[in-house]
């Protein structure tokens, strides 16, 4: 049993990118103001996460990493409503698998924070002969997840593994992408020793401000901003995208769908279709888009490996959006 989840987990988390993502998502989940990452070795030799959200009880501690338990999923017509993404209940046991991962939590009510390390979706001691049970230690408020030797019993994965400058690379886009979508939260990512931070923004930064932290001024100051709803079709859609002005040799999109980062090859095409008709040829915008859609309308990925999304009226939803896009960059060109 363990082998099959411990391939099931090395197929889901191809990259230390992945885990990361998954642990973004829950610190956001939980409401937290503060989203700290630290990075040693493009994230095999350790990935740190902490955060200020509301915490684990100590209570649950035990079944955290035990797959589909812990998560608001406990029946499958849940599956059609939740309105996110991602491996629903089995990050941190999938993580668990395939690392050395250690959890430090305490919640508001608590009055000292918890420490536990886990081992193929269990709890283990921390040292040998040490009881599994979860320790208390020191903490503020908040969940700290720490994963360690990532791959460490999946010789494949880790031949597999290009260079830690790449990895780090993948895991600040994904950091920067949050950083620019989650308005109140301050983020930070730097790799282990270094002083200097690769993504560092301030809970009370604009939109516009987060960009530019992010992506710099050149895009910054040449954004226009963007709202399109249809309670018809049951989606909003707000966005900062660059007018004619900006244009650069590669296309960046930060697409966030129900406050989940995707892909979405549909709207990728569609956008950079329109622009086409602005730009110069071999030219490329920054669109960062949030669309939300009634969680029904959703289709949750069936596999977790896929990143692409899908969703009902989607040809209808994505020709609103690029063509409020064309309207706007008509109006400033004009
Ligand atoms: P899922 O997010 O799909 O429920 P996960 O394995 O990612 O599954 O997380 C399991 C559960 O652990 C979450 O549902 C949440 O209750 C709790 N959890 C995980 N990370 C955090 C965190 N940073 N802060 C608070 N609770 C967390
Ligand atoms: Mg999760």
């Amino acid at each position: 049993q363990n082998v099959v989840n411990k391939i099931a987990a090395g197929e889901i988390i191809v990259a230390p990118v992945h885990a990361l993502k998954e642990l973004i998502e829950n610190s956001v989940d939980a409401g937290s103001t503060s989203i700290d990452v630290l990075v040693k070795d493009g994230g095999l030799k350790l990935l740190q996460i902490t955060d200020n959200g509301h915490g684990i009880n100590k209570d649950d501690m035990t079944i955290l990493c035990e797959r589909f338990t812990t998560s608001k999923l406990q029946q499958f017509e849940d599956l059609t409503s939740i309105g996110t993404y991602g491996f629903r209940g089995e990050a941190l046991a999938s993580i668990s698998h395939i690392a050395h991962l250690t959890v430090t939590t305490k919640t508001k009510d608590s009055s000292c924070a918890w420490r536990a390390v886990y081992s193929d979706g269990k709890l283990v001691p921390s040292k040998p002969g040490m009881s599994a049970d979860p320790k208390p230690v020191a903490g503020k408020q908040g969940t700290q997840i720490t994963v360690e030797d990532l791959f460490y019993n999946v010789p494949s994965r880790r031949r597999a593994f290009r260079s830690a400058p790449e990895e780090y690379s993948k895991i600040l886009d994904v950091v920067g992408r949050y950083a620019v979508h989650c308005e109140g939260v301050s983020f930070s990512c730097k790799k282990h020793g270094d002083a200097d931070m690769g993504v560092s923004t301030t809970s009370s930064a604009s939109i516009i401000g987060r960009i530019r932290n992010i992506h710099g001024s050149a895009v910054a100051n040449e954004l226009l901003s963007l709202e399109v709803n249809d309670k018809h079709l049951g989606f909003k859609a707000t966005g900062m995208v660059s007018n004619a002005n900006y244009n650069v040799k590669k296309m960046t999109l930060l697409l966030f769908i129900n406050h989940r980062s995707v892909e979405s090859t549909l709207i990728k095409k569609s956008v950079e279709a329109t622009y086409a008709m602005f730009l110069p040829k071999g030219s490329h915008p920054f669109v960062y888009l949030s669309i939300e859609i009634e969680p029904h309308l959703v289709d949750v990925n069936v596999h977790p490996t896929k990143r692409e999304v899908n969703f009902l009226h989607e040809d209808e939803i994505v020709e609103l959006i690029t063509e409020k896009i064309r309207e706007q960059l008509a109006a400033v060109d004009t």
